[in-house]
């Protein structure tokens, strides 16, 4: 990755992936193929405890479903990961997800002391741990994360591409707004 070349002093711990970060990043494409399925955004998350490998929680994408804009697959993977263990701070644990956090999440992952965070593709649009902003390693923040990116970063991107690219090629219905009636129905 050319961010490592590009570590200079202030930037982001990169690191090598282990073979558990690549497991459960396998496990986190199948999350996301699965969120593809039902027509979200494919993202998928996966939280294990980063001394002994064994999943703490998971999460795909769920946007559209629950109507929620918080419903981002890391974010919810964090809430479960930390409501199974009873406590908000994860330190000792790894977040995998198949693409990079968005502002939102790095935030959160910030928040709950995430020890290490590894993603797959880069969002160039979107993406606040490297590409637009360096959340998960500002120094000027309480808590830096260990950060490994673009593990099975093609497959990701491609999973996602494939995504955009057959939802432009529907028609999409407009959708009914909730709670107000159609001028014609008034
Ligand atoms: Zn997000």
């Amino acid at each position: 990755m050319p961010r490592d070349a590009a570590n200079l002093s202030g930037s982001p711990p990169v690191a090598n992936p282990t073979d558990a970060d690549r497991r459960h990043m396998r496990r986190a494409l199948r999350l996301a193929r699965a969120a593809a399925a039902i027509g979200e955004t494919p993202v998928g998350a996966v939280v294990y405890d980063t001394a002994t490998g064994a999943v703490l929680s998971e999460a795909a994408n769920r946007r559209e479903h629950d109507a929620d804009p918080c419903a981002h697959a890391e974010l919810m993977a964090i809430r479960a990961a930390a409501a199974l263990t009873g406590d908000w701070r994860l330190n000792h644990c790894t977040l995998v997800v198949t693409l990079e956090p968005c502002p939102m999440c790095a935030g959160a992952i910030v928040n709950a002391r995430v020890g290490r965070l590894v993603y797959g593709a880069a969002d160039p649009k979107a993406g606040a741990v490297a590409s637009l902003y360096e959340i998960c390693t500002d120094s000027r923040l309480n808590h830096r994360v260990i950060v490994v990116a673009g593990v099975m970063a093609k497959s990701s991107a491609t999973l996602l591409q494939e995504f955009f690219r057959a939802r432009r090629g529907k028609v999409k219905p407009p959708k009914p707004r909730r709670g107000l009636a159609a001028p014609d129905q008034a």
